[in-house]
């Protein structure tokens, strides 16, 4: 049988604390979910995911590469190979702090970015995301927040993920909570936007236009990109 290409690439393991553990995996053809790339195509705009040169320039240029597990380069030859689980489950995912510095500097035109954000909206639908990560958890009440108000409430979401993965992290930086409570910095008050009807109208319309234009594109996004 057939073996995947990418599948006998390495992964460093950085949560060892004092070694760096290699970790390999090898997965055969039958395995990898093929339609993955074309999903993740059809969401972020597209057909050049199929035109990645593997140069790497992403993942110099990524300020957080560091410590995702793989790096943006590398999850994005996951992406086209079809290695949907490791992708979905990876920590990368949840650590792009979408600064789109990757998708500034990639010379074939990719929107990494974009790819990050259909990746997060994928894992979430799936129920692939790790439910008690703070990334997770913060971006999950940020789209909440903003989807139901039209605004961000900082205040109210770093409570929300405090309590929701580490409540001593809340006692800890209590100090630094009310310096910036007192000097106006930060509040505990939900923002609303005042017409929050226009918002649902203008959601619901983003969501029709998307179902338009998903059902008019071609089956293979790969193929139409060739
Ligand atoms: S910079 Fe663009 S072409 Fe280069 S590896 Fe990253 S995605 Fe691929
Ligand atoms: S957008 Fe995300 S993946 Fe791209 S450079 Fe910034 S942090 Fe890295």
């Amino acid at each position: 049988m057939e073996r995947s290409i990418y599948a006998e690439s390495f992964a460093l393991d950085v949560t060892a604390k004092d070694r760096l553990d290699t970790r390999r995996k090898i997965k055969y053809e039958s395995e990898l979910d093929k339609t993955f790339s074309n999903r993740i195509a059809e969401s972020a705009h597209g057909e050049q995911l199929f035109g990645c040169i593997q140069c790497g320039t992403c993942s110099a240029a990524c300020p957080v590469s560091h410590y995702m597990d793989y790096t943006p380069r590398k999850i994005i030859q996951m992406v086209r190979e079809g290695f949907k689980e490791e992708v979905l489950k990876s920590s990368t995912v949840w650590l792009c702090a979408s600064c789109y510095a990757c998708t500034v500097e990639c010379p074939k035109g990719i929107k990494i970015t974009d790819v990050m954000y259909a990746l997060k909206r994928e894992a979430i639908s799936g129920n692939y995301y790790p439910k008690n990560a703070p990334a997770s958890i913060l971006a999950n009440n940020f789209f909440k927040q903003v989807l139901n108000n039209g605004r961000n409430s900082e205040g109210p979401l770093l409570m929300k993920m405090y309590l929701k993965t580490n409540p001593f992290m809340l006692l800890k930086n209590m100090m630094l909570g009310i310096k910036l409570f007192t000097r106006g910095r930060i509040s505990m008050k939900t923002e609303k936007i005042r017409d929050k009807k226009a918002l649902k109208k203008l959601l619901n319309s983003v969501e029709s236009k998307k179902k338009i234009l998903s059902a008019g594109k071609p089956a293979d996004v790969k193929e139409a990109a060739v």
